[in-house]
């Protein structure tokens, strides 16, 4: 028997094989590369696929959350609020612009807990960043309140939530800046690496386009020190494609969620929950069990490949030592991290295969 891997990106591109080669093609042969007519157009297309007035393409999902930092202004001596069970380039960006991190603890639904973030503020306090973690929105009608109330920035990882909405309302619209990535194995995945911004305010859509081509608006006139984070025309192309499949590619998604939620039944394993009004995408499937390590080899015996989505928090990592954080400083944070587990779930998983990891789930 096959094993079942947690992803298996060639059959995104069979998929729609056709027409990636037609627009790699295009491309390639067009001897344009690098900000042309093909990044114009997805950005646009994007923006309106989110809901957005703007979007500006950009190397990664890391970057776009550096320069969406840098824009709104956060540096040194800010602190940004930020949920503690994120994957750490979140983190990453707010420390890369000299920021300080101040961590949340997560809801039952993995997202940042919105109750748990106004005794996190202080007069330091320039922005909160949440990110739509494993694909599922957050509660935005709270924390937009709570930023309203201190004039705090907002920021969305949007990296894990492409299509996801909170109420009917696009993740990447309600903060003052959206950014995604299109790392291959994302929702929306280039054949590559990849990223992008989406706003409203014309001033920072400005500001990033020339932040990511080096503080240039004109050719060699340079006006900040920027830097060369521009998404190519090639992944430009190969992205137009996807993002007219990605409607359906998400209801495939959902479909397969629903056949795990409705079929697994064991009262080891605990299904992931879904908030009432949030869209979620399931960028990943993520169960959660005490006897993780047990399950992950008899999965394995049964070939079935899994993952874990993340086994050490930011605050614990060996990159973050010197914010002197200690085990134990966030308890929720590091019992996710100890018991989650992401099952497969990707575009292409046959029906067989779905009903494969059921049955190994629910024997265990
Ligand atoms: C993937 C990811 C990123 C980073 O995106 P890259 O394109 O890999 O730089 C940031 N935040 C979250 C939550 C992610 O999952």
């Amino acid at each position: 028997m096959d094993r079942i891997m947690t992803n298996c990106l060639d059959k995104g591109f069979y998929k729609y094989q056709k027409e990636f080669e037609e627009a790699a093609v295009r491309v390639l042969r067009s001897g344009w590369y690098i900000m042309g007519k093909e990044l114009e157009r997805f950005e646009g297309e994007f923006a309106d696929y989110i809901g957005a007035k703007h979007c500006v393409g950009t190397a990664s999902g890391l970057d776009a959350l550096i320069l969406a930092c840098r824009t709104l202004g956060l540096q040194e001596g800010d602190e940004v609020i930020v949920q503690a069970n994120t994957y750490i380039a979140t983190v990453m960006a707010i420390t890369t612009v000299g920021a300080t991190p101040v961590f949340v603890e997560p809801d039952e639904y993995f997202q940042i807990d919105a109750d748990k973030i106004e005794e996190k503020i202080t007069d330091k306090t320039k922005a909160v960043v949440v990110v739509h973690l494993y694909g599922q929105a957050a509660k935005m009608d709270r924390i937009m309140e709570i930023c309203g109330k201190y004039n705090l920035r907002l920021i969305e990882d949007c990296a894990q939530s492409h299509g996801a909405d909170h109420q009917g309302k696009m993740t990447g619209t309600f903060g003052d800046i959206g950014c995604f990535s299109f790392y291959p194995t994302k929702n929306l995945g280039a054949f590559g690496d990849g990223g992008a911004i989406v706003t409203d305010r014309e001033e920072y859509r400005d500001q990033i386009r020339m932040l990511r081509n080096y503080g240039s608006k004109v050719r060699y006139y340079n006006e900040e020190v920027g830097m060369n984070s521009r998404l190519d025309e090639l992944q430009a192309a190969l992205l137009s494609v996807r993002l007219k499949h990605l409607p359906q590619l998400t209801e495939e998604r959902r479909k397969i969620a629903k056949k795990y939620l409705n079929e697994i039944h064991n009262e080891k394993i605990i299904l992931p929950k879904h908030r009432e009004g949030a869209g979620h995408v399931y960028h990943q499937f993520v169960i959660r069990c005490r006897e993780r390590q047990a399950l992950i080899d008899y999965l394995k015996e049964r070939g079935i490949d899994t993952i874990i989505h993340y086994p050490i928090p930011p605050h614990l990592s060996k990159a973050y030592a010197y914010l002197g954080h200690q085990k134990g400083d966030y308890p929720i944070t590091e019992a996710y991290a100890d018991e989650v587990l992401s099952i497969p779930m990707y575009n292409g998983l046959t029906t067989a295969e779905q009903e494969r990891v059921i049955d190994a789930l629910n024997q265990f």
